[in-house]
């Protein structure tokens, strides 16, 4: 199979699209081009969905925007957009809408190929940990089928509570400071506030059961800490 990243280009001019392709295919990814919003959307609800997305934000039909929010309901796929005013910087930067990165008009093609190539690396390192299963303690976290078991036995767990454990116990013993979690655990950011990890905690010690929560160290005026022994 070919190992290529496939990057699909959403971009209406010609001659932007021309110089992206070229640097990609230069960079040794794989690439495909469409100038709207719409087939975007629909090319990645399909099966072989591309590895990354190029996204325009000034797009004929949708605007990028509407589009990587079309795309996100269905895929995590890494988006990259482009931009060509302030205030569309300041709406990708603000919004949270989900994109992983953006580059201004007129960017550098070298420039370009250098994200995608860190956003490559950054997808690598969080896929290739997450097929293995945590093991500390009495737990067994297993985030490839989102289970946990505690002194073997499955215990059901909230997404965001997952998360939290999952953070924890990927370093016990490391203090993770409340807003060090809510990176970890809520990739949608937004209206979390401290208060929120903290009753996420609550719940998720309760869930646990006495014995297992006591593995959760409170670090006073920090945050929180899974037990090393
Ligand atoms: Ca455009």
């Amino acid at each position: 199979m070919d190992s290529r990243w496939h990057i699909l280009v959403v971009e209406d001019d010609p001659p932007i699209a021309e110089v992206i392709e070229y640097a990609l295919t230069s960079g040794g990814f794989g690439v495909e081009r469409t100038d709207r919003g719409a087939a975007a959307i629909a090319r990645c609800r399909r099966e072989d969905a591309p590895d990354a997305v190029i996204l325009d934000v000034g797009l004929p039909d949708v605007d990028g925007f509407e589009v990587c929010r079309e795309i996100r309901r269905h895929s995590a796929v890494p988006i990259l957009f482009l931009t060509s005013r302030a205030d569309e910087i300041n709406r990708v930067v603000g919004l949270e809408l989900g994109g992983d990165d953006y580059l201004a008009k007129p960017f550098s093609p070298r420039e370009l190929v250098a994200r995608l190539r860190a956003i490559r690396r950054r997808v690598a390192s969080s896929t290739a940990p997450a097929s293995a299963c945590l093991r500390h303690g009495p737990f067994e976290l297993d985030p490839e089928r989102v289970r946990l078991l505690v002194a073997g036995a499955e215990i059901e767990l909230t997404r965001q509570e997952f998360r939290l454990l999952e953070a924890l116990l990927s370093s016990s013993g490391r203090v993770f400071s409340r807003s060090g979690l809510l990176d970890r655990a809520w990739e949608e950011g937004g209206a979390v506030t401290d208060r929120t990890i903290d009753a996420h905690v609550k719940t998720l010690r309760r869930k646990l059961g006495a014995e297992a929560a006591e593995w959760i160290e409170t670090v006073r005026g920090i945050g929180y800490r899974l037990r090393e022994h």
